[in-house]
């Protein structure tokens, strides 16, 4: 290792590569650097240590769990990227901002360092910790394209996301894994703005018409549905519904994120819902059965839908898909909306690198590929 310029280089400085880095140094091993694409440290991590991150008492749903088991920080992934970025300062890691790491270096078969242009850095051992490639339309197409396929698709997390990974390592032949997996989450095509979930009094119908699910389930959950209606589906209201959820002024969501309460929707409220009729992205109408044309579903099936929908308002109980009774509510005076919805929003991609519980990525040929370790996103599963 001596004869290298450092001994551990790390791609990528996220959670996952800040991480590495931290364990690499407490194992005693000196020279580390981390090179990151962007000028800024920490990409779309929003994953924690515990070294002083400081977290909210109460827990939220994070995927597809039943019960809330996510802890929040407060100031969100910042403060998770600051705490491991100032350990690593305080350790002796070295960092190299706007370096976008273009070749691995490889000797016999072996990783030992990495280059960007003709500057080459050699090194006993290469992390990659690059992140998904949610923002490379190419390579959703190619490992994604669930996502790609949605036609509205856009990413949400950090621009450094392009999946470099997958092109570096190309001559070492890796093993991939999750192909077309990853988190897409519902997206209304509105406006280009994050939200995780629909506000629980919209009522969501595939294109028969009919509801297939509760529509505040974790969105771990309702991809898999999306994708079972063929990813498209149309939110249903009425006008008193919207006009009550814009007068609160905030989202009426299952969950409510800690340090995020009071906030309106940034989609499902009187003035986007205005504008986006005059671009055609939301349908109106006078009735349910002329709302059903509109988008082109059944109307004999969308009218017997909001009407079992309303039976259910009515009771005070959704004997179909348990949504939780608070937000049941009745859709029977005009004007009707219809907003199509796909599952376009990527927010994380899991097709990657495959690597043993060492973190060792896997050749192809089955065999450990010397001197490369995958983390994080980039890392798609161990193997067992
Ligand atoms: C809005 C949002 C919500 C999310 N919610 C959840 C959740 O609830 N649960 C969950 O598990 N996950 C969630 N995720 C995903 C999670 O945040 C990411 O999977 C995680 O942060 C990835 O961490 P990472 O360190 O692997 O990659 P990143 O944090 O993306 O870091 C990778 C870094 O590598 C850099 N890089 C890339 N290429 C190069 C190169 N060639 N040379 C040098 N540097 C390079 C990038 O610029 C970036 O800084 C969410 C993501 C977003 C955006």
């Amino acid at each position: 290792m001596s004869e290298s310029d450092v001994d551990v280089l790390v791609i990528g400085s996220g959670a996952a590569g800040l991480t590495a880095a931290l364990a690499v140094r407490e194992a005693g091993i000196e020279r580390v650097l981390v090179a990151e694409s962007e000028g800024v440290i920490g990409g779309s991590s929003r994953l924690s240590g515990d070294l002083g991150v400081e977290y909210y008492e109460q827990l939220v749903f994070g995927g597809d769990e039943t019960k809330p088991r996510v802890h929040c920080s407060i100031v969100r992934g910042q403060a998770v990227v600051d705490v491991l970025a100032r350990h690593c300062r305080d350790r002796g890691v070295d960092f190299a901002l706007g370096r976008r790491i273009d070749r691995l270096v490889t000797e016999s078969g072996a990783v030992n360092g990495v280059a960007v242009g003709d500057d080459v850095i050699t090194a006993g051992a290469v992390v990659i910790a690059t992140g998904g490639f949610g923002n490379s339309p190419e390579k959703l197409a190619e490992y994604f394209p669930s996502a790609a396929d949605t036609g509205w698709s856009w990413y949400v997390g950090a621009d450094g996301s392009r999946g470099d990974a997958l092109d570096l390592t190309r001559d070492v032949h890796p093993q991939l894994a999750g192909r077309d997996r990853g988190l897409r989450l519902i997206h209304s095509d509105l406006d280009h703005i994050y939200e995780a979930y629909l506000p629980g009094w919209l009522v969501l119908v595939n294109r028969e018409g009919r509801r297939f699910c509760n529509e505040t389930a974790p969105y771990g959950n309702m991809d898999g549905l999306m994708k079972m209606q063929g990813d498209v589906a149309f939110a249903i209201f009425d006008h008193p519904t919207l006009e009550e959820a814009t007068r609160l002024g905030t989202a009426r969501y299952k969950q409510t994120i800690p340090g995020s309460s009071k906030k309106q929707s940034p989609h499902w409220n009187h003035d986007v819902i205005e504008l986006m009729i005059k671009e055609g992205k939301v349908h109106r109408a006078q009735s349910v059965a002329d709302l059903a044309t509109l988008i082109g579903v059944p109307a004999e099936h969308l009218v017997a839908t909001v009407e079992r929908s309303n039976a259910g308002a009515e009771a005070g109980e959704d004997a179909d898909y348990l949504k939780d009774a608070s937000f049941l509510e009745r859709i029977d005076s005009a004007p009707f909306y219809a907003v199509e919805v796909r599952t376009a929003t990527v927010a994380f991609t899991a097709c990657g690198l495959r690597t043993d519980r060492q973190a060792r990525v896997l050749g192809r040929d089955g065999r450990v590929i010397p001197g490369l370790f995958a983390a994080g996103e980039v890392a798609a599963a161990h193997a067992r």
